[in-house]
């Protein structure tokens, strides 16, 4: 049995006319061969009937907060509408589908409510239903515990669903059908030329965390990745290639780089030792920010300073840590962290070099770098990300093909 996990997003199933797009897309699938096991969010979004935020607006704040258990079982509901409309319009068309919940279809969980994790997938059920020919159509996002409780495996989790089913029943791949085209060289409205990456690695997309994420959940490429199934990214609404995710796409574009991306609104900060001398709290700066929950990035340490950056969101608790230790700081508000991610730079010479040669060329200062094997940072002021990110994107040919 050639197995396709096909998952399709609260978008693609909110109105009639996507959802005959969806229903075409199983079709086709059927035909080619495969048994598809179709997974599916909740119809649109916020506003409309039957969406998650929906179905939470209908309840208190206070019984929100005192029940999770409860509220799991309302958010559930969207999901399991939208496999029974789904299936509804697939019987139309003659297929034999059986709709399911998360936990019929044997995904089991911990009793974490909101947020659970998932202890084992029970394919029995489903083997059945492909092996009698028969579309099993998933509620995405939930499952049941081990007392029998409906659970939920936190916003977003259809994804994950589809991960999880496509690793259990060693799927040949698991289709995302979304309202993109795929995933991006870089952010279309900062470039305009950006193009579709047509195949990245898992830990590539992790490093294109802002960007990736909104486009999938990373747990589903984390599940994905362990159980070495691809992940294609598509659109519902057209028949392009997508973006296919898998271990062989490591290097495949011959690249040194994929992508771009970037993060605004970060501030850069710089403690200074001999403006601190007489502080001991100066060497447990790092830990007092953990212990406050602030999170920090593009640590340097160095012998007479320390830098680093955080958001701007936590600045205002950051102000008060300091004070509180008698610290002093400099600060450079409104930068922006911009990210070149490709796995292809590992051990390529030169890189951060070329990328230094084209923003000095542009005018634009380099407030701090740092790498890893698959990404470079470079901080710049916020005024000049834009200008930054489209010199790297012709330098480093990333255009329209
Ligand atoms: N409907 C759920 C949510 O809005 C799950 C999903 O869409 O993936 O978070
Ligand atoms: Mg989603």
């Amino acid at each position: 049995m050639r197995i396709l996990i096909q998952k399709f997003g609260g978008t693609s199933v909110s109105t009639h006319e996507r959802r005959n797009r969806v229903v075409n897309k199983i079709i086709k699938a059927k035909n080619k061969g495969f048994s598809p096991v179709v997974v599916v969010s909740a119809m649109g979004r916020k506003g409309q009937p039957y969406a998650t935020d929906t179905l939470l607006s209908l309840v208190s704040r206070d019984f929100r907060n005192s029940s999770p258990l409860s509220i799991d079982l309302l958010m559930s509901c969207g999901e399991i509408i939208s496999t029974v409309v789904v299936a509804d319009e697939l019987s139309k068309l003659k297929m034999d589908v059986v709709p399911l919940t998360g936990g019929q279809a044997g995904i089991i969980t911990d009793d974490n409510y909101n947020d659970a994790a998932v202890l084992r997938v029970e394919k029995g059920k489903l083997t059945s239903i492909l092996e009698s020919g028969k579309i099993p159509i998933v509620a995405g996002f939930q499952g049941v515990s081990e007392n029998g409780y409906v659970t939920t495996l936190g916003r977003g989790g259809s994804d994950v669903t589809a991960a999880l089913l496509g690793t259990a029943l060693n799927a040949e791949s698991v289709e995302i059908y979304t309202d993109v085209d795929g995933i991006m060289t870089a952010d279309p409205r900062i470039v305009s030329d950006a193009s579709l990456i047509e195949k990245i690695s898992y830990n590539e997309v992790f490093q294109m965390a802002d960007q990736g994420a909104k486009v999938i959940h990373p747990r589903a490429v984390k599940i994905a990745m362990n159980g070495n199934v691809p992940l294609v990214i598509k659109n519902t609404l057209n028949d392009g290639k997508g973006t296919v995710i898998s271990n062989s796409a490591a290097g495949a574009s011959g690249k040194v780089v994929n992508g771009i991306t970037s993060m605004d609104d970060r501030v850069q900060i710089t403690v200074k030792y001999s403006e601190n001398k007489d502080s001991e709290n100066y060497y447990t700066l790092l830990d007092e920010l953990a212990n406050n929950l602030i999170s920090i990035d593009l640590i340097n340490v160095f012998p007479y300073e320390e830098v680093f950056t955080i958001g701007n969101e936590d600045m205002d608790n950051f102000k008060i840590v300091m004070k509180n230790l008698g610290l002093n700081y400099n600060a450079i508000k409104e930068c922006t962290k911009i990210a070149l991610i490709g796995s292809g730079m590992r051990g390529v010479p030169g890189v951060i070099a070329k990328i230094l040669k084209v923003l000095s060329r542009e005018n634009i200062k380099v407030l701090q770098t740092a790498d890893s094997h698959t990404t470079i940072w470079c901080l710049v002021e916020r005024s000049k990300a834009s200008k930054a990110i489209n010199a790297l994107h012709r330098e480093f040919l990333l255009g329209e093909k």
